[in-house]
């Protein structure tokens, strides 16, 4: 196969629509073949370190949101955080995703002197994902040595992300913006939507998808909306609803025909088979996600003791286990799908394509 034909608007809507086996068989393989011709059999590993769930927001989605009085919020130490970047390099993998809420009692001296101590003490590739911070900030943590960050716009219909999203006070909320500064500066872009948030119509995700080409992103992510009784969309009485006909599912098969969707518009972005997914099937949803488009997973390598205060939606997988058993069960779940695990940091390889 040369090339991928561009999916138009029309053809992109109605695959999501589409539900006869034969035919998604065909996009599955499809995705699958672009997969491997553009960004190869490689599985790239990123540690994931969830080393605070401060958070000041209150998204409607999301449960950690400062509303949620239930959670024991904890923050991990610089010490902690280098010694789980420490066990990420004894398992091999070439990047560490530093992942928090929105917590402004993460100061920009704090994050960046952790970042420069994983820089001087390791090879590793940094990807912070810590919300929407000031440009100084992001300026900051890209001079002390950070590589890519990590910001979901979560849906690209502005009157839904305005409802499940309330700005700080004062403060424009905007993703995409943000995004593109970030770009500017010299990051490696990566964002994703949920699936089946409450009002989320088709057109809606046919225009996520959209946006994910117009962005030119690094990597995508993108998992099912998983509803949370601490939070409003996880209540009834505070649902929000689509047109008859058009509320998208947040199902697993609409996870697996976005992420293959995405892997044909974007053909050499890194694009995770997240936990998400592997939580709605613990059995091989990864692995049918690493099928059908993706070629990311994120093993978590935060110490137990804090996992379960991360819980961002219920039943998280993996959230019991330690990080050797992580590492351990993503290898397995890799090589029992004939793909070989990815050596170095995995940089972008539509970084290497458009400086070509
Ligand atoms: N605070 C940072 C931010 O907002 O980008 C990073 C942490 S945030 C918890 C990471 C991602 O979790 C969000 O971008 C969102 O897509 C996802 N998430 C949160 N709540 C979720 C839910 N109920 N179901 C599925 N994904 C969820």
């Amino acid at each position: 196969m040369n090339g991928v034909p561009r999916l138009t608007r029309g053809d992109i809507l109605r695959w999501l629509k589409e539900n006869d086996r034969v035919r998604l068989a065909q996009l599955w393989e499809w995705a699958d073949a672009v997969r491997h011709e553009f960004v190869g059999d490689e599985v790239h590993l990123r540690g994931l370190i969830e080393f605070s769930n401060y958070c000041s927001r209150q998204c409607a989605y999301c449960g950690l949101n400062a509303r949620n009085a239930d959670v024991a919020r904890y923050r991990m130490s610089a010490d902690e955080i280098l010694a789980c970047a420490h066990q990420a390099v004894g398992f091999g993998y070439g990047t560490v995703v530093l992942q928090s809420g929105e917590d402004y009692g993460i100061t920009r001296e704090w994050l960046g002197d952790v970042v420069r101590r994983i820089k001087a003490e390791t090879p590793l590739a940094v990807t912070l994902s810590v919300g929407e911070r000031t440009e100084g900030d992001l300026a900051y943590w890209k001079d002390c040595g950070a590589d890519r960050y990590l910001l979901r716009f979560e849906t690209s219909n502005r009157a839904l992300y305005d409802r499940i999203h309330p700005p700080r006070a004062g403060i424009y909320s905007d993703r995409p913006a943000l995004l593109r500064y970030l770009r500017s500066i010299g990051y490696e872009i990566g964002s994703g939507v949920m699936i089946g948030i409450p009002g989320q119509t088709y057109e809606d995700l046919a225009d996520d998808i959209e946006l994910f080409r117009e962005l030119d992103l690094d990597m995508i992510g993108v998992g099912p909306f998983l509803p949370h009784e601490k939070t409003p969309l996880g209540k009834e009485e505070e649902q929000l609803w689509a047109p008859l006909g058009e509320q998208v599912p947040n199902s697993e098969l609409m996870t697996y025909k976005v992420v293959a969707l995405t892997r044909l518009v974007c053909p050499y972005a890194n694009i995770p088979s997240t936990t998400a997914l592997a939580t709605v099937n613990t059995k091989n949803g990864r692995e049918l996600g690493l099928k059908r488009g993706a070629n990311i997973v994120m093993p978590n390598v935060t110490p137990p003791q804090y996992r379960e205060k991360y819980e961002i939606y219920p039943a998280k997988a993996c959230i019991r286990e330690t990080a050797g058993m992580c590492h351990q069960c993503m290898k397995h779940r890799i090589e029992s799908i004939g793909r070989q695990i990815g050596k170095g940091r995995g940089d972008s390889p539509n970084r290497t394509i458009r400086r070509d």
